[in-house]
């Protein structure tokens, strides 16, 4: 019979790099916590309204990337794409909103129906801050901060640009919008016809347009700067004074607009030349007007995701993982003969009791002293512990550094500390 595979676009994360994600997980985690941020976990599946409303239905996501069932309910459930709206969803259902401020955190899964290649599946990974009722560009400035210092902590922030922008307000940028669907019309035969489809539906994608013809075309453009009202030029000016001052580089991106109909004012994506067509590593903006599209009060919001797979390739490419985080296991227990077998047990538990940080593998189901040898190199273990009967009555072990070659006797009791201090 056939063997069933995993689905197209839908990972299987395997011991090794499931190492690389929980240190960058972890480092995420730690940078989060040095700002008071608080995670939220969400359902994977939400109403499929939920996202037409947020997200927009003229969007690429939700035109064509969705995965849309009915459940046996007859009710149209979808995957979340993205976590935005849900959390925004859960924040309200539970009154986390209502004349406070909240930062939060979520990670895990999404499902787009993209055409898979490197950097996008249809099942990927993000870690999203959201951030709400706050809205002057102080905050704007601190979630990038935040950013920043993640990427530095990663050690790759020499190979990520800050790209930044402004959408101005929802009223400044219709009537943006009307300006530029205007010229368009005038070259239309000039545009792609990706282009072509989204003057109609959703005009300021044009802007994103790799097309060199439509690229040609939008050199005169209207510019979205010449309608943005004087309250978002200000909340701009302000937020790249703080990354100034903050010594954070950027780059204003005046085509910069986002895939997603809900964000205005800031925008913003961190983008590697490293990893080809899929550069964006991590991407957000302000979304001012969301939680009041879903029914909520007014207020205010910021926010980004990063992709999870995306930023662990750069950690490749860049050599940037250190050492420490695919090796998993510190020491590996041999034995020969049933009475050794037993003792070489109960010293791990011993061992395990004594110290949490010991990291101890046990070798089981016996085999020659060769052959466990071989198992204790290919563990990565830095060391091997030897049991023999003669060990087990003396009480003393026998301790191989397999980096140094050099092997030790050491008394049972004196192990712990001995090998923290030898790891450390
Ligand atoms: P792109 O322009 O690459 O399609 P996007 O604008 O659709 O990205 P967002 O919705 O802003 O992406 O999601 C934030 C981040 O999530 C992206 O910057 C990227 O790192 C990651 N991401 C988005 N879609 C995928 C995918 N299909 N596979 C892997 N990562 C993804
Ligand atoms: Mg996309």
């Amino acid at each position: 019979m056939a063997r069933i595979k995993a689905i197209r676009g839908m990972n299987d994360i395997l011991p090794g790099q499931t190492q690389v994600w929980q240190y960058l997980e972890s480092t995420v985690k730690s940078v989060l916590d040095s700002y008071g941020y608080q995670q939220i976990r969400m359902p994977i599946v939400e109403q499929t309204d939920l996202f037409k409303r947020s997200i927009g239905e003229v969007t690429d996501i939700v035109e064509k990337e969705m995965y849309t069932f009915d459940d046996r309910n007859g009710d149209s459930l979808t995957l979340r794409p993205e976590g935005t709206a849900g959390c925004v969803r859960a924040a309200e259902e539970h009154g986390l909103l209502y004349n406070q401020t909240q930062r939060l955190w979520y990670n895990g899964p999404m499902f787009r129906y993209e055409r898979p290649q490197k950097g996008r599946y249809r099942q990927f990974h993000q870690i999203g801050v959201e951030t709400f009722g706050m809205n002057g560009p102080d905050i704007d400035a601190e979630v990038i901060l935040l950013s920043a210092r993640l990427w530095k902590k990663l050690g790759i922030l020499d190979s990520v640009e800050l790209q930044i922008n402004t959408l101005a307000s929802n009223e400044a940028r219709a009537e943006y919008k009307a300006a530029l669907v205007e010229y368009l019309r005038q070259h239309v035969e000039r545009l792609d016809e990706d282009s072509k489809r989204r003057l109609e539906t959703n005009p300021l994608r044009v802007l994103d347009s790799k097309d060199s013809s439509t690229q040609e075309v939008l050199k005169d453009a209207p510019s979205l700067m010449d309608h943005i009202d004087e309250e978002s030029k200000q909340h701009f000016e302000e937020l790249l004074a703080r990354l100034e001052a903050a010594g954070i580089q950027y780059v204003v991106n005046p085509k910069l607009v986002r895939g997603l109909d809900y964000y205005c004012k800031t925008v913003f994506e961190w983008v590697t030349s490293s990893l080809g067509a899929q550069g964006t590593v991590c991407a957000g903006g302000r979304y001012d007007g969301l939680v009041e599209q879903l029914g909520g009060r007014p207020t205010p919001a910021v926010g980004f995701a990063m992709g999870i797979e995306r930023l662990v390739l750069l950690l490749e490419t860049l050599d940037a993982i250190p050492g420490s985080v695919t090796q998993t296991v510190d020491v590996y227990m041999t034995s020969m003969g049933d009475a050794a077998n037993q003792a070489a047990m109960t010293l791990a538990e011993t061992l395990r009791e004594a110290s949490s940080k010991l990291r101890i593998q046990l070798h089981c189901g016996g085999g020659s002293f060769k052959s466990q040898m071989k198992k204790a190199d290919k563990s990565g273990a830095q060391f091997v512990i030897i049991l023999g009967d003669q060990e087990v009555e003396t009480q003393m072990a026998a301790v191989k550094d397999l980096k140094e070659g050099e092997q030790e006797s050491v008394a049972f009791a004196d192990l712990a500390p001995y090998l923290e201090s030898k790891l450390s």
